[in-house]
């Protein structure tokens, strides 16, 4: 079987290594370096807590493979499992998050859940006002800059063509599959799979499926490096969006962080995501609340990356309803890093055996037509 991937993030370096590894002869084309999209802007966070349930199924796949990840890969792409705590500073916050433990744990994901003493001596520092947090021990963090170069070079050794910096021209479908035009050349294949992230809205209108899907940047920043002291990746459980932040120390010692800014609206071309020092203040204060000490801590860099918004912030994920032999796998809607070789993994299952264990029929891209069609037939009135 050829399967062209068109789209070299996460996603599309995934999808073309497992693919080679199921056999598949692959060519990915990224139009400019693989990596370098939203999956380089990723704040790297490996987590399953607070996903949409249908989710969970995709993310513990996706978890399993990260674990597996260094020797499926041959290098450390920074994968640690060091759990992922979340803070919870008011009574709405622990309802929702005691919520979301009991509706999650038939999905298979346990959430411990921490008084305020066990916060303080498990991980001194943290959330000194906090009245309980969640813990799930299992979840953690990985390097965004490593992990799609590692995905597209494993793919590489296993035969897959990578064709970077290539200026897109036509696609077309023939009767036997694709064809797609290119500044560095013409490549065709049976199968064509959209990876393209922020930008896969626009090839499924190409093959007439519409997804609402806006592009977005999300503010990220670092602080210059102290003694590694905190160990897991750490968030909150709040409805108040402006105190929606969250934290990782890598373990050269620098803090990453990000959220409780807007999400700045994002150009597709040229696709550029600038951060916005006017929202820098506001953030830093709510992710002081998690970790009182970086206040004074000097920031080093800000920055932030163009992702795919969907309407229903779920991806768009599966066959395509209008076209045999398109694939899609694109709108991550913020937190696809986790999920990444997990969809990988399921999207090289589903078009290499036509089946897909993990269920993935929420994600379908025709659901938003399903909904449009209940509404002209009168349901919504
Ligand atoms: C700032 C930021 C922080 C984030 N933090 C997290 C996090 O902590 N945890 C988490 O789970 N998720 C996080 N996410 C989301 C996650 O990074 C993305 O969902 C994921 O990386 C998307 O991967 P992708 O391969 O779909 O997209 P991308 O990495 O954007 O890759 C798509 C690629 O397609 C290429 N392309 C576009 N059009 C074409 C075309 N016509 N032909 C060929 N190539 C094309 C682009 O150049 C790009 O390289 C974050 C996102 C951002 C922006």
């Amino acid at each position: 079987m050829d399967v062209i991937v068109l789209g070299g993030g996460l996603m599309g370096t995934a999808s073309a290594c497992f693919l080679a590894r199921r056999g598949a002869r692959v060519t990915l084309i990224e139009r400019n370096r693989v990596g370098a999209g939203a999956t380089v802007a990723s704040f790297g966070n490996i987590r399953r807590t607070g996903r949409h349930l249908s989710q969970l199924p995709l993310a513990h796949r996706s978890l399993r493979l990260w674990a597996g990840a260094e020797k499926m890969l041959g290098r450390d792409v920074e994968f640690r499992a060091t759990g992922h705590i979340r803070l919870i500073f008011d009574e709405g916050g622990l309802a929702d998050m005691r919520a979301y433990a009991e509706a999650a744990r038939p999905w298979g994901l346990e959430l411990e859940e921490l008084s305020p003493r066990e916060i303080q001596t498990r991980f001194p520092g943290l959330g000194p006002d906090a009245i309980a947090a969640s813990f799930s021990p299992h979840d953690g963090s990985g390097n965004p800059r490593l992990i799609a170069p590692a995905f597209a070079e494993a793919a590489r050794k296993l035969g897959a063509k990578i064709v970077e910096g290539a200026e897109i021209g036509t696609i077309r479908h023939t009767g036997s599959g694709f064809l797609v035009a290119t500044s560095k050349g013409s490549f065709a294949a049976e199968c064509l799979l959209n990876t393209a992230g922020a930008w896969g809205a626009r090839i499924a209108a190409q093959f007439g499926e519409e997804v609402p899907l806006e592009a977005r940047g999300p503010q990220m920043g670092v602080t210059e490096p102290l003694p590694h002291r905190i160990l897991p990746v750490v968030g909150i459980w709040t409805r108040d969006k402006d105190h929606g932040a969250y934290l990782r120390q890598v373990e050269r010692g620098n803090f990453v962080f990000g959220g409780a800014a807007e999400r700045v609206s994002v150009d597709l071309e040229p696709g550029h995501a600038a951060a916005d020092p006017m929202r820098l203040p506001a953030q830093l204060r709510a992710v002081a609340r998690l970790l009182p000490a970086i206040a004074q801590v000097a920031v080093i860099r800000t920055w932030s990356g163009c992702e795919g918004y969907v309407r229903d912030m779920l991806p768009v994920m599966g066959r395509s309803a209008t076209t045999l032999g398109l694939f899609h796998a694109f709108g991550f809607s913020g937190h696809g890093f986790q999920l990444g070789p997990g969809v990988g993994d399921a999207m090289a299952e589903l078009i290499t055996t036509g089946r897909c264990e993990t269920p993935l029929d929420d994600f379908r891209i025709d659901r938003f037509k399903a909904r449009r069609a209940e509404m002209d037939s009168g349901d919504a009135l």
